[in-house]
């Protein structure tokens, strides 16, 4: 890419300097040949006859010497020539292969690769990076030809660099976990990890194959581990697992390979930053029950360019998934951008001192692929007596994928590790994770495992409760007590329809072929609103109500504090299999045909329709 841009500079270059030498050459030849010549034939044009001796003899031989310097320097100035014709050569069949280039045709317009990067490929190369994205899910045409050793920016606040860290810090086992990830992406980790960690504290690096099928994780991944290991004797090891058993127990085999004071359990596609490890080791080594998490920065999937995060607590919603949480205020006001972070969860990544993690049990090795048993362990730690931090200083810049090459869809696996969480760790809010991912309470269908040896646990543990955990840790998650029904609403008129929000932006509620998706999640109150669309149930920010605006055909989904405090009408009777009706103004959510002959959703005089809503919690509406 770069040497394109640069393609006419060098041609310029390269033309001038051909006319150079040729002008030189000129010169040099004619100079050469004119000096000869005139020079033998003043010197030997006053030869008499009778020096025609060996004086004749030596000077022909002066002659054919200086032909032979002649001709070497021919020669010479010849092969300049053909060198400067072969830089031209190339630079114009170069310019032409940009011009090409220029104009080669986007072959996968729609890729989200193309969006942003690889002007100017051919189209075999654009076959060759798109096949290797949709392999990985990022662009490993583009990190094959990245430096392993590359820089990336220091991304810490400048207030971290002043920081001083004990001397003797413990040692330090970092563990990454992969499944066909790129060979490329792997080395970078490695050596980024090699080179920005003391190597004082650098006790080892595992790696945990999770039963890779990709080529060049067999033969030539262990061909890099002799190589490195050969600089750094007994510093790489490698544990490969002989099926596929997913990453929670990928990184449970790092933690049982590992001997160091302190592991740091890491996804193989990362770099780490400047002085990443001595704040972990630093805190880790003052409270050994503290699990910490570095900041993230991110690494776009397609550029592999750096994007910086700023700085926020890891949290999670009630279908687990994480997320990012705005800094608390008792935080901000320590007025230190250095001090840790207490966090109510971890995003899987994690350092901790290997004996107190052993000791809570690592990770549940029956969460399966992915997901969830980050919030395990969070929960695990906090409920029983440790503690969750992230460290400002320490931050790893994470590649983030566009998808993941083992799992299509990702909330199959995450679905069911969250139920099996909320099983052994959320005691009466167990329902919350249900309802999020719009499970009935009873004969889910969905297996998740067993779990008595994670209650033994607890008891062993002597864990507190969910609800401590929600008061003193997560606040921020507000648990529902009120639901008595949710999932699908349906009509009797049409049962192949079913509420939905509709479009977002925008808060017209409508009827929309069912699906699985959460636009469809309804939730009906006890107390008698219904929220419409996915369950969000937190404090900072609102679930949408169901209203009858109190005039016009159409209700309207507005958030149910706001709407309740401006007197719109959000309190509906509904019994199951009987009508909804607005408690205000008696009016009834119905269905009617619309002018495309389709049903649509309206607010009307009753006419006893019959609604129904997919499940019911403790008997609602069926006594
Ligand atoms: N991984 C694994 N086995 C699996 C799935 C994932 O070892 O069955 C590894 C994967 O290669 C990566 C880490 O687990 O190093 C975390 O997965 P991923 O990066 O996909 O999760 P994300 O960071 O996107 O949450
Ligand atoms: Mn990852």
């Amino acid at each position: 890419m770069i040497l394109g841009r640069n393609l006419p500079k060098v041609l310029c270059i390269g033309l001038i300097l051909i006319t150079a030498v040729n002008i030189l050459l000129v010169f040099y030849t004619k100079g050469t040949i004119q000096t000869l010549i005139l020079g033998a034939l003043h010197k030997d044009l006053p030869l008499h006859l009778a020096e025609w001796d060996g004086t004749v003899i030596k000077r022909l031989s002066h002659l054919e010497v200086d032909f032979q310097h002649l001709k070497d320097d021919m020669k010479l100035a010849m092969k300049q020539q053909e060198n400067v014709n072969n830089t031209l050569k190339q630079a114009v069949e170069a310019m032409a292969s940009d011009t090409r280039h220029r104009f080669h045709k986007k072959l996968f317009p729609n890729s989200q690769l193309f969006k942003q990067w690889g002007e100017g490929l051919s189209e075999a190369q654009q076959k060759m990076a798109q096949e290797l994205f949709q392999k990985f899910g990022y662009n490993v045409y583009l990190s094959n030809q990245l430096p392993l050793n590359r820089t990336i920016p220091d991304t810490r606040d400048s207030r971290c660099l002043q920081k001083i860290y004990p001397s003797q810090l413990p040692s330090l086992s970092v563990i990454l976990i992969f499944m066909n990830e790129a060979l490329s992406v792997i080395q970078r980790a490695i050596i980024s990890i090699i080179n920005r960690t003391p190597s004082q504290v650098l006790k080892e690096i595992i790696l945990v194959d999770d039963c890779s099928s990709n080529g060049e994780l067999q033969a030539p991944l262990n061909e890099k581990i002799k190589f490195y290991n050969q600089k750094y004797p007994g510093l790489l090891k490698i544990v490969r697992h002989t099926e596929r058993k997913g990453l929670a127990q990928s990184r449970n085999t790092g933690w049982e390979a590992a001997t160091a004071d302190v592991v740091a359990i890491l996804d193989a596609h990362i770099e780490v930053n400047i002085g990443w490890a001595e704040p972990i080791l630093a805190r880790i080594q003052e409270d050994r029950t503290v699990i910490v998490s570095p900041v993230f920065d991110k690494i776009h999937f397609d550029t592999f360019e750096l994007k910086k995060y700023g700085l926020s607590a890891d949290g999670f919603n009630w279908e687990l998934w994480c997320r990012y949480d705005s800094l608390p205020q008792s935080w901000i006001d320590q007025q230190d951008a250095t001090a840790p972070l207490k966090s109510p969860s971890i995003m899987g990544i994690l350092a901790a001192n290997r004996l107190f993690l052993g000791e809570i049990g690592v990770l549940d090795g029956g969460m399966l692929v992915y997901g969830g048993e980050n919030v395990e362990l969070s929960l695990r730690v906090w409920q029983c007596g440790g503690k969750i931090e992230v460290l400002p200083c320490s931050r790893i810049a994470h590649l983030e994928r566009h998808h993941k090459p083992y799992a299509l869809d990702l909330s199959i696996a995450l679905k069911r590790n969250a139920l099996r969480v909320a099983e052994i760790w959320m005691d009466e809010y167990k329902h919350m994770v249900y309802l999020a991912w719009n499970v009935p309470l009873e004969n889910s269908g969905i297996d998740f495992g067993d779990i008595s040896s994670r209650k033994a646990l607890r008891e062993k543990l002597k864990c507190k409760t969910f609800d401590w955990y929600l008061k003193n840790v997560y606040p921020l998650l507000k648990p529902i007590s009120s639901i008595v029904g949710y999932g699908r609403m349906r009509n009797a008129l049409d049962e192949s329809i079913c509420l939905d929000q509709g479009a977002v932006p925008g808060n017209t509620p409508i009827m929309y072929y069912c699906h699985t998706f959460s636009p469809q999640n309804v939730y009906y109150h006890q107390t008698g609103e219904f929220y419409v669309g996915a369950l969000i149930a937190e404090k900072n920010t609102e679930d949408r109500c169901l209203t009858d605006p109190g005039k016009g055909e159409n209700p309207t989904l507005e958030p149910c504090s706001k709407a309740a405090s401006n007197g719109l009408n959000i309190y509906w009777d509904f019994k199951l299999g009987g009508a909804v009706i607005n408690r205000a103004t008696k009016r009834c959510l119905e269905i009617k045909k619309g002018t495309s002959g389709t049903y649509v959703l309206v607010l009307q005089t009753c006419t006893a329709q019959m609604w129904k809503i997919q499940y019911v919690i403790r008997n609602w509406g069926t006594n």
